[in-house]
C-alpha cells in the first residue's frame, strides 16, 4: 500500500497519528514546524527529533509528493517553471515569478481541465484527476525552499496553474487552510488568488464563507454568443448569472473581483465588446486584468496588439472600470497554463 502523503495531513490529523504511536503532544508541533517553517523535506532533516521517531516517520509516511523534472528558466532569469511528476506518473507545472519585491507562484489543482476552453492548453489536454490537497501544498513549499536558500519568501499564491480549482473545491481550500495555518507556513489568507471559469454554485459557496481569498473570474467575452464559441461552460452557467453571482459575493464580503479577459485579437478585443463589458460591470467593485492571448498549439487565435489593448483598456477606464493590461511573463519557456504539462503527456 503507498504510504499517506506527510502534506494531505493537517495538524490535528498528525497529533492523532502521532498520539497513536504513543508520542507526546509536542512531538507533532516539531514536526509540524519542520515541515512548514523550516522547509525540510526529508524525514533525516528532521534533526530535533529522536532518530527511532525519523525511522518510524520515513516508515509510515511519503514525504515525495512531486519531483521535479524539468525545470526551465527565462531568458532575464525571473520567471521559473517546473514540471512536476507526481506518485502515479502524471506531471503538473507550477511557476514562480520574480518582481522586484514580490515573488508570486501560480499553482495547479489539476491534472488536466474538464472545462475545455478551448484557448487553453491545460483545457485541450482534458481532464486527468483532481490533485490532493496535499499536492497543492507541497508545490508551495516546493518553491518556500528554494527561495528560502535564495533569502527570499513567497509573497503571493495565484491558484491560476492547470485545473479548475472550484471544480476541486474541498481539496483547493483545505490547501489554502493548512498554508494559513498561523503555527506552521502561517501564509496570509489575503495573499492567495483563485481564479474560476464561473461555476456559479461555487461562487455563491465561496462567498457564503466569507474567505480573505481574492477571488477573479476568467469571462472573457461580455455575451453568451461569444463565450460559448471559447468556454463551454457557458451552456451551463450563462454570463448574466455569473455576474449575479459575483455582485452577491461583493455585497457578502466587501471584497473587489477582479475579471480575467484574454485578448485574442478581432474576436474579444473589439470595442463592441468592451463598451459591453463596461455596461454590465457598471456599478460593481470590481477591476480587469486583461493579458494578450498566449497562443497554443490547438488554437488558431491570435494575441491581440497593443494598440487595440489600449484602445480596449481606454474605453472600460473611460466608463469609471479599472483596467491594466498585464505582461507576458516567461513567454519564452511556455509559462502559459498547462503548456509544458500538455507537452509532457505528449
Ligand atoms: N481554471 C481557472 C484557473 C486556471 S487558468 C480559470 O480558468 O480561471 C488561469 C487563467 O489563464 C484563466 O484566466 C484562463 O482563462 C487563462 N488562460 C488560459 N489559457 C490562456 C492563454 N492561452 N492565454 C492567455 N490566458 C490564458
Ligand atoms: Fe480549465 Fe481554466 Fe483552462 Fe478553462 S482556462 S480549460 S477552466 S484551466
Amino acid at each position: 500500500m503507498m504510504r499517506p502523503l506527510i502534506y494531505d495531513l493537517d495538524q490535528t490529523d498528525l497529533s492523532q497519528h502521532l498520539e497513536s504511536w504513543g508520542q507526546p503532544a509536542y512531538r507533532a508541533r516539531q514536526i509540524w514546524r519542520g515541515l512548514y517553517q523550516n522547509f525540510w523535506v526529508r524525514p533525516e532533516e528532521f534533526t530535533n527529533l529522536p532518530a527511532a521517531l525519523r525511522l518510524k516517520l520515513e516508515e509510515e509516511f511519503s514525504f515525495e509528493a512531486l519531483s521535479p523534472i524539468t525545470i526551465l528558466e527565462s531568458s532575464d532569469g525571473r520567471t521559473t517553471k517546473t514540471l512536476f511528476r507526481l506518485k502515479d506518473e502524471q506531471a503538473i507545472e507550477a511557476v514562480l515569478m520574480r518582481y522586484d519585491r514580490r515573488c508570486t507562484l501560480c499553482i495547479s489543482t489539476q491534472v488536466g481541465c474538464a472545462m475545455g476552453c478551448v484557448f487553453c492548453a491545460t483545457g485541450q489536454m482534458g481532464f486527468h484527476r483532481h490533485l490532493t490537497s496535499g499536492e497543492i501544498v507541497a508545490q508551495v513549499m516546493y518553491y518556500a525552499r528554494k527561495l528560502h536558500a535564495e533569502g527570499r519568501s513567497v509573497t503571493n499564491v495565484v491558484v491560476m496553474g492547470m485545473g479548475e480549482p472550484f471544480h476541486n473545491y474541498d481539496n483547493t481550500m483545505a490547501a489554502i487552510d493548512r498554508l494559513n495555518d498561523a503555527e506552521g507556513y502561517n501564509f496570509g489568507a489575503r495573499r492567495f488568488t483563485v481564479s474560476t471559469v464561473g461555476l456559479v454554485p461555487m461562487i455563491r459557496r465561496f462567498a457564503e464563507e466569507k474567505r480573505q481569498v481574492n477571488l477573479a473570474i476568467s469571462l472573457h467575452a461580455a455575451e453568451d454568443a461569444l463565450r460559448l464559441t471559447m468556454l463551454p461552460i457557458t451552456k451551463k452557467y450563462t454570463v448574466d448569472e455569473i455576474l449575479a453571482s459575483c455582485d452577491d459575493y461583493v455585497r457578502a464580503t466587501g471584497r473587489r473581483i477582479t475579471f480575467e479577459w484574454a485578448l485574442i485579437r478581432e474576436v474579444n478585443d473589439t470595442p463592441e465588446q468592451a463598451r459591453l463589458l463596461a455596461g454590465k460591470l457598471k456599478g460593481l467593485l470590481c477591476h480587469v486584468n486583461a493579458i494578450p492571448l498566449n497562443p497554443t498549439q490547438g488554437f488558431s487565435g491570435q494575441a491581440t496588439t497593443r494598440e487595440r489593448a489600449e484602445a480596449f483598456k481606454e474605453i472600460l477606464n473611460a466608463a469609471g472600470i479599472p483596467c491594466t493590461i498585464r505582461l507576458r511573463r516567461g513567454i519564452d519557456i511556455q509559462a502559459g497554463c498547462g503548456q509544458l504539462a500538455s507537452r509532457a503527456q505528449g
